[in-house]
C-alpha cells in the first residue's frame, strides 16, 4: 500500500508538533522516522494510526482519504515500545486476540496465529505467558499480533527501546527480515540514527515538526540537506568548522582543503566526517593529541589550527599520541554549508 501524508499538521495549544508534513511512504518499503526527542515522530505515527486527529492536512491510503477514519477501520498493525501484551493470556491467545475480536472462527484464528508465530520464530513459545518471555521474545509476539490481521500498514513506535544493546541489533535485523518477507509498508519511529540507517529503505529526518530530508540512508548520510542532518547522523559525529572559499580554493585554518571549487568567494561552514581523513605522505602535518581504541576503530584527535578534529582509522594502524601524522582528506567527502541558513551548498 502507498501512503501519502499531505501538508499534515498537528498543533497542541501553542506547540506545532508536526508542521505541514508531506511524505510519500512507498509500497512495501520500510521508512524510518528519525529525529531528536520532541521532533514530532510519535505525533506523526499517531495521526497515521488514527489515534490523533490532524489540525490540518490529509492522509491517503492508496487513493482513499482516511484522515477521519477511526483506528479500527484503517487496517493497520501497531507495535509500541512497551509491548502491551495481555499479561494473563498465553502467547497463542495474545496473537489470536485481534482475530477473535473480529469474530474469525477459532480454528482459522489458530491456524493464522501459528503462521505468524512461525514467521517471527516463536512457534515453540505459544503456551507461555508474557512474563515468561524475554523482552525480545515479547516484542516478537507483539509484532505477530500486529500482523495477524494482515494490515496494509505496520507502525512501529520505538519498538527496540526496552531491549539491551545486543538484542536491539538482533531484533532490528529480525524486523527487517519479517518486513521484507511480508512485504508490508512499514513506518519505524526511532531517535537512534544508527538504527534508522541500518534498517530503513528511506529515512525521513524531522526537527521541530519540520521534515528536513527524505531519502535513502546512503544519501542522507553522504549528502545531508543541511547542517542539522549532517550532525544528527553518523558516529563518531561529523566535525564542523568554518573556512573561506577564495579564488576557487577552500581554505580552513591556513590549510587548503580543496581546489577548483566553482563558488564565489565567501565564508562557509565545513563538515568533515572522521572517515574522510587518510594518511598521506605529502599531506598536511598535525601532532596527534590523543588516540582512543574502540575495537575495530582507532579515533585519533588532533588540532587543525584552533579546531579540534577527529579522524578514524582501522585499529591495526600504528598511531601514537604525540607523533606527527601526515593526513589528506578525501575531497568528495568535504561537505559545505551556508553560514546563515546551514543548508547544503552541494
Ligand atoms: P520522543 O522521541 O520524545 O517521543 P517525538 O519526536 O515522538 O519525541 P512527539 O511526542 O511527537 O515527539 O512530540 C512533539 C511535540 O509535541 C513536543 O514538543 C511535545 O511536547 C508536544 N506534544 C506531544 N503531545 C502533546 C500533547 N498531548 N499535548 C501537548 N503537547 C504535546
Amino acid at each position: 500500500m502507498n501512503v501519502y501524508l499531505q501538508q499534515l499538521t498537528k498543533k497542541f495549544a501553542n506547540v506545532t508538533a508536526v508542521n505541514k508534513l508531506t511524505l510519500h511512504l512507498e509500497d512495501k518499503k520500510l521508512i524510518g522516522l528519525l529525529g531528536p526527542s520532541g521532533c514530532g515522530k510519535s505525533t506523526t505515527l499517531f495521526m497515521l494510526a488514527g489515534l490523533l486527529e490532524p489540525t490540518e492536512g490529509k492522509i491517503l491510503f492508496d487513493e482513499k482519504d482516511v484522515t477521519k477514519v477511526e483506528t479500527e477501520k484503517r487496517g493497520i498493525g501497531l507495535v509500541f515500545q512497551n509491548y502491551a501484551l495481555y499479561p494473563h493470556m498465553t502467547v497463542m491467545e495474545n496473537i489470536t486476540f485481534p482475530l477473535i475480536n473480529l469474530k474469525v472462527k477459532k480454528e482459522e484464528a489458530k491456524k493464522r496465529a501459528m503462521e505468524m508465530a512461525e514467521l517471527v520464530q516463536i512457534g515453540d513459545l505459544l503456551k507461555r505467558r508474557p512474563k515468561e518471555l524475554s523482552g525480545g521474545q515479547q516484542q516478537r509476539v507483539a509484532i505477530a499480533r500486529a500482523l495477524v490481521k494482515q494490515p496494509g500498514l505496520l507502525l512501529l513506535d520505538e519498538p527496540l527501546s526496552n531491549l539491551d544493546a545486543r538484542l536491539r541489533i538482533e531484533t532490528r535485523e529480525e524486523i527487517r527480515r519479517i518486513q521484507k518477507e511480508v512485504g508490508i509498508t512499514t513506518v519505524f519511529v526511532t531517535h537512534d540514527q544508527e538504527e534508522a540507517l541500518s534498517i530503513s529503505d528511506k529515512i525521513a529526518v524531522l526537527d521541530k515538526g519540520v521534515l528536513l530530508q527524505y531519502d535513502t540512508p546512503q544519501e542522507v548520510y553522504k549528502n545531508p540537506a543541511n547542517e542539522f542532518v549532517a550532525k544528527f547522523l553518523g558516529t563518531p559525529a561529523i566535525v564542523m568548522t568554518e573556512g573561506i572559499v577564495t579564488e576557487g580554493r577552500l581554505v580552513c585554518q591556513g590549510v587548503t582543503l580543496r581546489e577548483n571549487i566553482g563558488m564565489e568567494n565567501k565564508r562557509v561552514r565545513i563538515g568533515i566526517r572522521p572517515e574522510a581523513f587518510y594518511r598521506k605522505d605529502t599531506g598536511f602535518e598535525v601532532p596527534v593529541q590523543s588516540v582512543e581504541m574502540t575495537g575495530k576503530d582507532l579515533s585519533v584527535y588532533f588540532h587543525l589550527g584552533q579546531e579540534r578534529m577527529r579522524a578514524i582509522f582501522f585499529s591495526d594502524e600504528r598511531i601514537t599520541q604525540g607523533e606527527n601524522l601526515k593526513l589528506g582528506i578525501k575531497t568528495d567527502q568535504i561537505l559545505l554549508f551556508d553560514m546563515d541558513s546551514g543548508s547544503s551548498l552541494g
